[in-house]
């Protein structure tokens, strides 16, 4: 313990002791996280044994019974299942080639978005036609449009620092294009990844359809395939072919899996959560099966050092982020139903990265009682609290009940090379960072069970 930190708290107004007392018990449960902790464990079961796990898929299922049993080994005084309706997504096989000018057919690496419609097993061909954003795509006449793949050779923003800003900047070309290019008769759409990275890795994710419009396919290709087909389009005519089985196939039950430890002073709720899905490509290791595996840490933190809680502690691993939100939104109306206090939310879904800081979605007086606590942080690496942003899961429950929402902030550099590819598997996660993500929201958690 140092002077400078005494200083920073006295100054942000904590009283001498209850520091005292808190840095203690932030020590403590680093400790017993860095020490003892299993998620970088449970990571590897969850990565490796199950593997991804899309929504609807026999693997939700697979992980949905491996969640609830990591949650009654976290020492859980309440383990069950809350049912909800999702959409099954199917991928199957699928192919693109491409031809420039009179060469021959070249095979493509590239990836349907999530949530597409294929195109039935089928050859679709056609002249590409590129633009480079969506102001430029409305600006053509749907004589131009119609009959041409789309291609937005959008540009992820390098510009900005934190790279969460330049995915929500690029994103939409994903979400949107489909409808507006069906809307003016286009066959299909390509977009550049929505990716960090400096490769070839392309990036699924959800997409939307305006139901006024046809459901034409949309695909991403990496970004060293984005660069060459930009280049060959400027020498002259590009042709590509593809070929998809995806689609929309039906609705199923599946659950968000849910733990608790009981209140000791009341039966007023905190949440801590991530969510247990994934797309249906490499093993959705940072995302999110880091944010389930440091949830059920903070629980089982909490157990270990003998907490005794006066809030209820509700560890949530969250269906169907991914492509329907349908577990979070779910958990809110019961919630809600059931006339529950939420006092907080907090999810971990940024990645499995170095712990940077900690994201407040909630009023301004809220944030300055947090802001409060920022000395106590410091020595463990967290020192941001200016985003203001809880967690797609979690999000219901602001809008439906005004709960105080926070999100866990890691180093976001790497999050966007690998995010929805085939790259994000448990490799690519370091013990120690994942831990470190741990430690700081069961040390939050404590904060807000103590003061709130
Ligand atoms: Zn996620």
């Amino acid at each position: 313990m140092n002077k400078v930190f005494f200083a920073f708290a006295l100054l942000g107004g904590l009283c001498f002791s209850q520091f005292k007392q808190d840095s203690i018990q932030f020590k403590k449960i680093s400790d017993e996280i860095l020490l003892n902790g299993l998620a970088y464990n449970h990571l590897r079961e969850l990565t490796k044994d199950i593997g991804h796990r899309l929504s609807g898929s026999e693997n939700y299922d697979k992980a949905t019974i491996w969640a609830e049993n990591k949650l009654r080994e976290a020492g859980a005084d309440k383990v069950w299942l809350q049912e909800t309706m999702v959409p099954v997504w199917v991928r199957g096989k699928e192919s693109l080639k491409m031809k420039i000018g009179n060469e021959s057919w070249k095979e493509m690496v590239f990836l349907s978005l999530g949530n597409s419609e294929g195109t039935n097993g089928k050859d679709v061909e056609a002249e590409v036609l590129m633009v480079n954003s969506l102001e430029e795509f409305e600006k053509l006449p749907a004589s131009v449009v119609k009959d041409k793949i789309v291609f937005f050779n959008y540009k992820f923003r390098q510009d900005f620092v934190q790279t969460f800003w330049g995915y929500g900047d690029a994103s939409k070309y994903r979400v949107v294009t489909a409808s507006k290019v069906a809307e003016k008769g286009g066959k299909f759409v390509i977009i550049r990844s929505v990716s960090t990275g400096v490769d070839d890795v392309p990036h699924t994710g959800v997409m939307r359809y305006d139901e006024k419009f046809a459901k034409i396919p949309a695909i991403a290709i990496g970004n060293a395939s984005a660069d060459e087909l930009a280049k060959s389009l400027k020498k002259g005519k590009v042709v590509l072919k593809l070929n998809s089985n995806c689609g929309m196939k039906a609705e199923k039950v599946n659950y968000n899996v849910i733990g608790e430890i009981t209140g000791k002073k009341d039966g007023k709720v905190i949440v801590v959560g991530g969510h247990l899905d994934s797309w249906d490509v490499g093993e959705g290791a940072h995302d999110d099966g880091a944010g389930i595996v440091q949830s059920i840490a903070v629980l089982s933190a909490f157990k270990k050092l003998g907490i005794q809680n006066n809030h209820t502690i509700r560890i949530i691993c969250y269906a169907n982020e991914e492509n329907g939100a349908r577990g979070g939104e779910k958990y809110a109306e019961i919630a809600k139903k059931e006339n529950e206090i939420h006092v907080f939310a907090i999810e971990s879904d940024a990645g499995g990265f170095s712990p940077r800081g900690i994201s407040l979605d909630m009023s301004e007086e809220k944030i300055k009682e947090v802001e409060k606590w920022a000395p106590l942080f410091l020595p463990y690496g967290i020192y941001d609290f200016s985003g203001r942003y809880g967690g797609v899961d979690i999000y219901p429950l602001k809008d439906q009940m005004q709960t105080p929402l926070a999100g866990l902030s890691p180093d976001s550099q790497h999050y966007f090379d690998i995010h929805h590819t085939p790259e994000d598997t448990f490799e690519k996660v370091n013990k120690r960072e994942l831990h470190l993500g741990a430690v700081a929201m069961a040390q939050i958690v404590y904060m807000v069970d103590k003061y709130w």
